[in-house]
């Protein structure tokens, strides 16, 4: 499992190609925007250099994890030689599916598929490949460099080699591992989703303002946290498609606050568009 290639440049793909790095994989990082790979390389470099200034990577080091990741906007060249790909572009399924198809065609037979998807169905995804027992659902958590949880999820036909691999390349970036059953939002998802939606209808209904919600799930729950900041973390556009997709898979329970969506139509998405529930101009 020496190359790793990573589907879409965005906030998780660059910081997965990135924590693959630091732990000596070959990476190719691949997104059909030139634009997003420009923001993962000064992402990177800028996360290169904290690391450096806070003593945690020697200069040496630095060069070399720099020099293990590549870029290119050609899905060919990103499966040709890999391993492993994980797929991280939007949460859309019919995406998804696609990019797995395409993937199914570029890659090696031996390539393991897996999809860093929140909410959705490893099954469904890997369903119309010809190897759905190499693919797999990998879950990492933002910022993927920093965060230890990676939640493996198995489809129907995934074999349990395709699980051992995941398993092995996850502890290689110094992860923890947990698994989970198929089902929509595994753990993480379906509990956050629920939590930071109820925050969002509190801040819509009056109950208290985006600062002390948060500050109360901090302060008072123990949450490193709060949840409408993490939201502006994730990003609002990304989690109004897995409060949709929770919705239309759980039930009623996952309908989308509608301030998120009017946030979303406002091109308010967090911290990516530099304004969410909070500024960050
Ligand atoms: P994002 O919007 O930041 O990035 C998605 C990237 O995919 C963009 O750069 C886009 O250009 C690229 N893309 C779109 N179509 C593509 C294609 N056909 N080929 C290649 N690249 C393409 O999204 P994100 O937040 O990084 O989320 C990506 C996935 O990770 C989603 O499935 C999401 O649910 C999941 N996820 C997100 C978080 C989070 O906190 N943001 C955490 C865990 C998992």
């Amino acid at each position: 499992m020496e190359n790793l290639a990573v589907i879409g440049g965005g906030v998780m793909g660059r910081g997965i190609a990135y924590a693959a790095a630091l732990s000596g994989h070959q990476v190719l990082l691949q997104d059909i925007q030139p634009n997003a790979l420009e923001k993962a390389t000064s992402f990177i470099e800028k996360e290169v250099k904290k690391s450096i200034e806070r003593g945690r990577l020697q200069a040496v080091e630095a060069e070399e994890c720099l020099s293990r990741i590549k870029f290119t906007t050609s899905i060919e060249e990103a499966g040709m030689q890999a391993d492993l790909v994980i797929e991280a572009v939007l949460e859309q399924m019919e995406l998804k599916v696609n990019i797995f198809k395409q993937l199914d065609d570029v890659c090696p037979n031996h390539t393991i598929l897996a999809t860093n998807t929140s909410t959705m169905s490893p099954t469904e995804i890997g369903a119309q490949t010809s190897r759905p027992e190499k693919c797999i659902a990998m879950h990492f958590f933002n910022p993927p460099h920093k965060m230890k949880l990676v939640e493996i999820v198995r489809g129907l036909d995934t074999s349990d080699e395709t699980f051992n691999k995941a398993k092995q390349a996850a502890l290689s970036m110094g992860k923890e591992v947990v698994e989970v059953n198929e089902f929509p939002g595994f753990v993480t998802s379906r509990m956050n989703c629920l939590i930071g939606n109820e925050a969002m209808n509190m801040l819509m209904e009056g109950v208290a303002s985006a600062e002390d919600i948060d500050k109360a799930m901090k302060l008072g729950l123990n949450h490193p946290m709060g949840p409408l900041e993490l939201a502006d973390l994730v990003g609002l556009d990304t989690r109004l498609r897995n409060m949709e997709y929770l919705h239309a898979t759980l039930g009623e329970k996952y309908r989308p606050c509608p301030l998120l969506a009017k946030y979303v139509k406002a091109g308010r998405l967090g911290r990516k568009s530099g304004m969410g529930f909070y500024n960050y101009e």
